[in-house]
């Protein structure tokens, strides 16, 4: 049951993370400074594609830990791993989301705050990642033991 648990956060952090992706990449095309979209400046272009990797890692971590459940396999390791990376990467994610909307982000108009907030739940419940590390460990020493 935990490892199914912790695969649907995984999954459900995939998804704010792709969500918070379209917002701030829309918003980035949108606004403008210096006469010119947001999205043109490189700095902010890295933030969108720091995101974009690390979102299309963790939605290939949970795909491959989903399909090998389904196939019988135990994945108690994988499961964690997927939440382990997907929670704290979907927090670095909300982070630049907010940055990417500047001020905007901190105001409740465009909802990226409460994102940012709602987010921070995921790296806590089901196992914090703390104890997601803790079992990641002992499934690898208790591997190599066999
Ligand atoms: C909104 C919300 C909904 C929740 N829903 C549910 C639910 O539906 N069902 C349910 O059962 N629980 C639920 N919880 C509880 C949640 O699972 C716990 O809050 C979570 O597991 C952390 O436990 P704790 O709060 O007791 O923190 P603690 O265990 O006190 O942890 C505090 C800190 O110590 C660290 N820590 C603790 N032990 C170790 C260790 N051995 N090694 C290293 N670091 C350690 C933790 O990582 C953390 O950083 C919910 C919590 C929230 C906030």
């Amino acid at each position: 049951m935990l490892d199914r648990g912790r695969l649907s956060i995984a999954a459900v952090c995939v998804g704010v993370a792709e969500r918070l992706i379209r917002d701030s990449l829309a918003y980035a095309m949108e606004r403008k400074q210096f006469g010119r979209p947001i999205a043109d400046f490189q700095l902010v272009q890295a933030m969108l594609a720091d995101s974009q990797t690390e979102a299309y890692a963790a939605r290939s971590m949970v795909l491959d830990a989903a399909r090998r459940r389904d196939e019988g396999e135990l994945v108690t390791l994988e499961a964690s791993c997927c939440k382990l990376y997907a929670s704290e990467m979907v927090g670095r994610v909300a982070d630049r989301a907010v940055q990417i909307h500047g001020g905007a982000g901190y105001i409740a108009d465009y909802g990226v705050e409460r994102f940012y907030r709602d987010v921070r739940l995921f790296r806590l419940y089901e196992g914090t990642s703390q104890i997601q590390q803790l079992i990641i460990a002992r499934q690898m020493i208790e591997k190599a033991k066999v």
